[in-house]
């Protein structure tokens, strides 16, 4: 066998829960090890651990990911009062993704990893489409209050050395609703220059749309900063790459959506991106065929798979019963970190390898070889139902040869 590939710097290697933390380390030890000499910082995520640290063992990840760049993450349990009591917390530690993400600031990415044989529900849709969904304010951050009848709603804006302004809402005849929502300039620019960033690093169009047309002022904000940021920062560089920005409004950009073949990055608002992720995931057939990639304006990269941790096959697995459990996804969460680590060293090498590991797991299950998952979805003639094990180890024989 030749000699293994080395890296240069390390990848933050952030361990997780229940099955997800079984397909990790089989992973590891049957795609990974045999290939790259792998240089990790390791933090174990998995929720004892996070107990153990009273939850500062994700904190510390987060910090080293912004000193090393690229991490890979196994997917990992977001406490609920039943987890608590399965795992004696002595709290209901928060979601390590959202520390993680406060701490990057990132804009997630979600992409379908497309493989022969499973159709997506859209028979145009024959290339990914690619959901940057922005994280932070609108409604997810709003206030609310029931209105009774004869109540006067205003909006006012106070401070900043400013005179006050005030603008009347409503006049509540009979009962109603009221509802203040906000966004910040800061954050806008930050997902504006994420979703560019992306487009450009995968050489894909990028695609926005908001309702500037109704909300002139909210949304004609959003649209006015990506328009600023593109053309001060990336204008040059997407004629260079080939790649355009495009900016419609949100019904037109639906109907566009449906219509296309895919092959872009659909920028979204935050309710947007919440509704339109789950219906594109869902399109494409499986949750286990999704990637996630959180990309900070910091500079730095974070891999995972889209699902939770697969509870379910988990407590067969301890059972002892044989799970068809999917680790594609994970399998991609590992090669988009080894790639991006290779792009940043300048290596060409770990690069190559993220890539022919990418082409070995998809021309396994394009040969016939799947999990459950996929055998039910496959319209392949020669499908054969595999365990969890006999596709990880199909896909590694198929990377030796
Ligand atoms: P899940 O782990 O995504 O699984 C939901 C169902 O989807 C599974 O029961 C399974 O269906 C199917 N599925 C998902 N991934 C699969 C795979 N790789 N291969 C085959 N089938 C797959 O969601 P959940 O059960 O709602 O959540 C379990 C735990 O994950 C929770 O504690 C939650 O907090 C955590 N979670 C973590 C993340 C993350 O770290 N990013 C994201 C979401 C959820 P069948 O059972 O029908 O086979
Ligand atoms: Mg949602």
């Amino acid at each position: 066998m030749s000699e293994k590939i080395k890296m240069k710097n390390p990848i933050v290697e952030m361990d997780g829960d229940e099955m997800t933390r079984v397909l990790w380390h089989l992973v590891k030890e049957l795609l990974l090890s045999p290939h790259v000499e792998l240089y990790t910082a390791y933090y174990d995520l998995g929720l004892s651990n996070r107990e153990k640290t009273a939850d500062r063992v994700t904190a510390e990840a987060a910090e080293a990911t912004l000193r090393h760049g690229v991490a890979v993450k196994c997917a990992t349990i977001t406490p609920n009062a039943e987890r608590v009591k399965e795992y004696g917390l002595s709290q209901m530690w928060k979601s390590p993704n959202g520390t993680i993400r406060s701490i990057l600031d990132g804009t997630v990415f979600r992409a379908p990893i497309l493989v022969r044989g499973i159709a997506p529900y859209i028979p145009t849709w024959t290339k990914p489409i690619t959901i940057a969904r922005h994280a932070y304010g609108d409604v997810y951050r709003n206030v609310e209050l029931p209105a009774g009848a004869g109540r006067r709603a205003e909006l006012v804006l106070t401070g900043g050395g400013e005179p006050e302004e005030r603008v009347p809402i409503h006049e509540f005849g009979g009962g109603g609703v009221v509802q203040g929502v906000h966004n910040t300039d800061e954050s806008i620019v930050s997902f504006a220059r994420a979703c560019f960033s992306y487009a450009l690093d995968t050489k894909q169009d990028l695609w926005f749309a908001s309702k500037d047309t109704i909300s002139k002022t909210y949304d004609r904000r959003f649209k006015d900063i990506f328009e600023s940021v593109f053309d001060a920062e990336y204008k040059e560089a997407f004629a260079g790459a080939e790649i355009a920005y495009f900016y419609t409004l949100i019904d037109d950009m639906v109907a566009r959506v449906v219509r296309s073949r895919g092959g872009y990055v659909w920028a979204c608002k935050n309710y947007d991106g919440d509704v339109m992720s789950d219906m594109v995931a869902a399109a494409y057939g499986s949750l286990a065929m999704m990637t996630s990639a959180l990309v900070s304006p910091k500079g730095a990269f974070e891999y995972e798979a889209a699902h939770g941790t697969v509870q379910r096959h988990y407590y067969k697995y301890q059972n002892g019963e044989t799970t068809s459990t999917n680790p594609v996804a994970t399998i991609f969460a590992w090669s988009g970190a080894l790639r991006k680590r290779g792009e940043k060293d300048g290596s060409r090498e770990l690069a190559d390898f993220a890539d022919r590991l990418e082409r070995a797991t998809l021309d396994t299950i394009e040969s016939g070889v799947m999990t459950g998952d996929l055998y039910a979805l496959s319209s392949l003639p020669n499908k054969r139902l595999a365990d969890t094990e006999e596709f990880l180890r199909a896909v590694a024989d198929r990377l030796a040869g």
